[in-house]
């Protein structure tokens, strides 16, 4: 069999960028805030990464750190003033939140027009529906992996396995690969002889956070493999980043797959950052300028 294709998320966000700063160029700016409560370090990062990626392509971020013993009330209050500002086109609250927050309750006070991460029930209801491919930025990232290979490799009719069934990755990328008329099968804990599922399907999409979840035998010759862990192991050389497959030796039985890191993780932000665009696109045109 031929080398595999590696899906490298790191060089088509970085094309990504570019060309949506050169849309940008051409919109009023857009601004972003992004909510953290707390200060748990990956969270930090995580949304580190976002305004850098924001300012890289001419988004404005807006920064909001809150303390983690900020009231149920005066987050709600916080997420109203931002929704109620005509400069913010779009809110993210990262996840997730202390404990004594609701966020079901916050991700619903976010303005459906503003809500960038699509968690609000009125976006997943318009991709559930089927008449919106607006999506959470991950399952969007995996879009633009997969559409970045469609001249050998089209997602119709093929028979797809997702490994994990949460609402921010594996359930809303199999709405969108339904839209795309493939054949879906969600996986989860108490999926039975995961292997003998994972040998039928074309394309595997794994989101689990366990490593080496998906081995060589699980992988039928000629399957395209979307790794979307994100595990860190502890090496003799440090602490290492790795995804749910046991990616060295599965990767000769595959037609594509992503590495981890540089696969799914940099396509996520900017899937986000397109998502951003989107909502302007819809939402303040000429025609429909009130964002409130
Ligand atoms: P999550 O909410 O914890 O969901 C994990 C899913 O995996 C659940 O549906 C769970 O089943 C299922 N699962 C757990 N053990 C399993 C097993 N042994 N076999 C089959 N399914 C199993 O996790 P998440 O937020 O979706 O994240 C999943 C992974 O993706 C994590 O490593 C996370 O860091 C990573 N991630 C990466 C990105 C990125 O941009 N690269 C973005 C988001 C998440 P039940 O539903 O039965 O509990």
């Amino acid at each position: 069999m031929n080398n595999p294709i590696l899906l490298n998320g790191y060089t088509l966000s970085q094309k990504k960028n570019e060309d949506l700063k050169k849309i940008l160029v051409k919109c009023p700016s857009l601004s972003l805030a992004t909510i953290l409560v707390g200060d748990d370090k990956a969270s930090h990062i995580y949304v580190q990464a976002k305004i850098k990626a924001c300012q890289n392509v001419g988004i404005n971020p807006i920064p909001v750190f809150l303390s983690k013993d900020i009231t149920e009330q005066e987050l709600l209050k916080k997420i109203e003033l931002l929704n109620n500002d005509s400069t913010v086109h779009g809110i993210l609250v990262q996840l997730p939140l202390p404990d004594h927050l609701n966020s079901h309750k916050v991700l619903e006070s976010i303005n459906p027009k503003k809500d960038v991460d699509c968690f609000h029930p009125f976006n997943i209801g318009n991709l559930y529906a089927g008449v919106s491919d607006f999506a959470p930025a991950t399952s969007v990232g995996i879009m633009m992996l997969l559409d970045s290979i469609r001249e050998q490799w089209s997602i119709e009719s093929k028979n797809v396995v997702i490994v994990g069934a949460s609402n921010i990755v594996g359930k809303p990328t199999a709405m969108l690969l339904l839209q795309k008329e493939a054949t879906i099968t969600i996986a989860h804990k108490k999926t039975k002889n995961l292997k003998e599922l994972c040998l039928t399907a074309d394309l595997i999409i794994i989101a689990v956070g366990k490593v080496n979840l998906i081995t060589k035998d699980m992988v039928r010759k000629g399957a395209v493999v979307i790794d979307v862990g994100m595990n860190r192991i502890q090496t003799e050389q440090g602490t290492k980043l790795v995804g749910d497959v046991d990616f060295e030796n599965v990767k000769d039985q595959t037609f594509a797959i992503t590495p981890v890191p540089k696969g799914v993780g940099p396509m996520t932000i900017s899937a986000l950052l397109y998502n951003l665009y989107f909502l302007y696109q819809q939402h303040y045109t000429k025609n429909n300028n009130d964002l409130r």
